[in-house]
């Protein structure tokens, strides 16, 4: 029987360098796959990712965190990140900050309509709910995710050569983030380390030969990414937005 399209892979930017973001899209297009990307920053790939909008979705990655780049408050977070993407559609939050007053600001001061902020690690069958919030009453489709790769590289007794997601049932959604592809993160002592040598710098001004020295060698993100690709047709794959237009 043929399945149709229920995998979405997922990049949470997190002020990630345009090379590390140029890998996934490269992973991706050299596989033929879609894929969305959840922007936190303006970059100079930003225009590219925007040449091929079938193939790579754009939405937001708004920081609601005390001491956000975005903004001081969470109107101010939404309008930074509006000007940034004015045709996103989608979001997922960072370090997944959400409120039912949050979606209800979501829903009545911002054209997005899906939201992909909800973790639940390894369930199977899932499928998308839709809710009405905010004065508006708009409703706020939730399409939950079942994988991360830093939550994976903390799970006990996750292996990155052998692991696997449920992708028989339901949706399956993973949330990936470029640095960890690029660094090919299998545990995160080596993030930390990077980010520590930065001393301060922002991230996204890291370059890959300052990375190359916190790569993993074997099997870690990347890998598992890849063998993803590998296995499984590229028909089941899709952006957030046709997943939340074929789910129920
Ligand atoms: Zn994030």
């Amino acid at each position: 029987m043929e399945v149709n399209a229920n995998i979405g892979l997922t990049f949470d930017v997190d002020w990630a360098p345009d090379w590390a973001i140029a890998l996934c899209v490269d992973l991706c297009a050299s596989a033929g796959v879609p894929a969305t990307f959840f922007v936190t920053h303006s970059c100079d790939i930003l225009a590219d990712l925007r040449r091929a909008p079938d193939r790579t979705e754009l939405g937001l990655h708004p920081n609601f965190l005390p001491g956000s780049s975005h903004g001081a408050t969470p109107e101010a977070v939404l309008e930074h990140c509006l000007a940034l993407l004015p045709e996103a559609r989608s979001m997922r939050t960072h370090s997944l900050v959400q409120s039912t007053p949050l979606l209800g600001m979501v829903a009545d001061h911002t054209p997005i309509d899906v939201d992909v902020s909800l973790f639940l690690p390894f369930h199977r069958f899932l499928h998308a709910t839709a809710l009405p919030v905010g004065r508006s009453g708009r409703m706020i489709r939730r399409l939950p995710y079942l994988w991360e790769d830093d939550i994976a590289a903390g799970w006990p007794g996750w292996d990155w050569e052998t692991g696997g997601v449920p992708t028989d049932g339901g949706l399956c959604i993973l949330a990936f983030h470029p640095i960890h592809v690029a660094l090919n993160t299998a545990s995160l002592d080596r993030y930390d380390a990077l980010k520590d040598s930065l001393g301060g710098r922002g991230l996204a001004s890291l370059t890959e030969a300052e990375a190359a020295r916190f790569h993993r060698p074997g099997f870690g993100v990347r890998g598992f990414l890849e063998r993803l690709l590998a296995d499984i047709p590229g028909h089941r794959f899709s952006t957030i937005a046709g997943l939340a237009g074929g789910a129920s």
